[in-house]
């Protein structure tokens, strides 16, 4: 079910930007996501989203964004994507992330967008614009196999797709990367999956990775994830259960060997594990009056 509301504020901030993704002000124009990821952290109960199948629309989110820049002090890199792609289907229809843009790119912030879609291309002409101050876009790869991501990410475009606007994206003067993560234990944690997917950032024009093999699990994200287990691997959450009982950090057991795999191929392949960072123009010297 699609709901329109109206948020009482868009910019979450941070007093510094943040060491993994370099955001200052994170902001999400829906909640709920219709990518609908088996594994997605968005359905734990501390989110308060009641139901996950639900989308709720930020009707008011422009004009929001607009005053709410305004009155900041410090520029910084504004985030999308934390909580919900910002690139799913309804985008077509509300266009709120594109008119987002529009304003970031008027009032000349920088922005890192987080997106499994390349849906993200149709915002090529104003990446550009705001590439002249600074502007990211990473893409989420679990799996660099289409099969596998359809049943782990089934209303998400496929990693073939993603990786496609990666290329047209790079070819056009935007820097992209790869946030690598989760790994699901038992599913995604072998070699040739992590080869598979520096492989292809690589093939892409990617120029960076963010690594993250763990998997968080919890509360009734947990329940909803080993639903799905049941239905596509038979026999799986018990091995979950076995391995991990309710532990909320659920890391494949062979994860020093896939990050020393990783960490190797990125060498070899020249890419950085570091998502780029904006750097504010340096101010210019007040000069001393004597
Ligand atoms: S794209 Fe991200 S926010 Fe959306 S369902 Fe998948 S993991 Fe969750």
């Amino acid at each position: 079910m699609i709901r329109e509301i109206e948020a009482k504020t868009m910019l979450s901030h941070r007093k510094e930007p943040d060491s993994w993704f370099g955001v200052k002000y994170n902001m999400n124009i829906y909640r709920g996501c219709q990518h609908q990821c088996i594994y997605c952290d968005s359905r734990s109960e501390c989110y308060q989203i009641e139901d996950f199948n639900d989308v709720l629309v930020k009707v008011n989110a422009i004009p929001l964004l607009r005053r709410e820049l305004a009155s900041k002090r410090i520029k910084g890199t504004i985030g999308f994507g934390s909580m919900s792609d910002p690139y799913t289907q309804i985008e077509r229809k509300y266009q709120l992330t594109r008119q987002a843009l529009e304003v970031i790119a008027e009032m000349r912030y920088p922005v890192h967008m987080l997106t499994k879609s390349d849906l993200v291309l149709r915002d090529l002409d104003l990446l550009k614009q705001i590439n002249e101050v600074f502007a990211i876009v990473s893409f989420t790869l679990t799996t660099a196999d289409d099969d596998l991501a359809a049943i782990l990410e089934p209303h998400a475009p496929l990693p073939s797709a993603r990786l496609r606007a990666m290329q047209t994206l790079v070819e056009n003067g935007i820097p992209c990367g790869v946030m690598l993560m989760p790994i699901l234990p038992f599913i995604e944690d072998t070699p040739e999956n992590i080869t598979g997917i520096i492989e292809a950032t690589h093939q892409h024009g990617g120029s960076y990775i963010l690594p993250s093999m763990g998997l968080s699990l919890r509360d009734r994200q947990r329940e909803y994830y080993f639903e799905k287990l049941d239905e596509h691997y038979p026999g799986l959450s018990d091995k979950y259960r076995q391995a991990y009982g309710e532990s909320y950090q659920n890391v494949p057991p062979n994860i020093r060997a896939l990050e020393e795999h990783l960490t190797s191929l990125c060498r070899q392949y020249h890419i950085p594990l570091r998502v780029p960072r904006y750097t504010p123009p340096a101010q210019p010297q007040q000069m001393a009056l004597f």
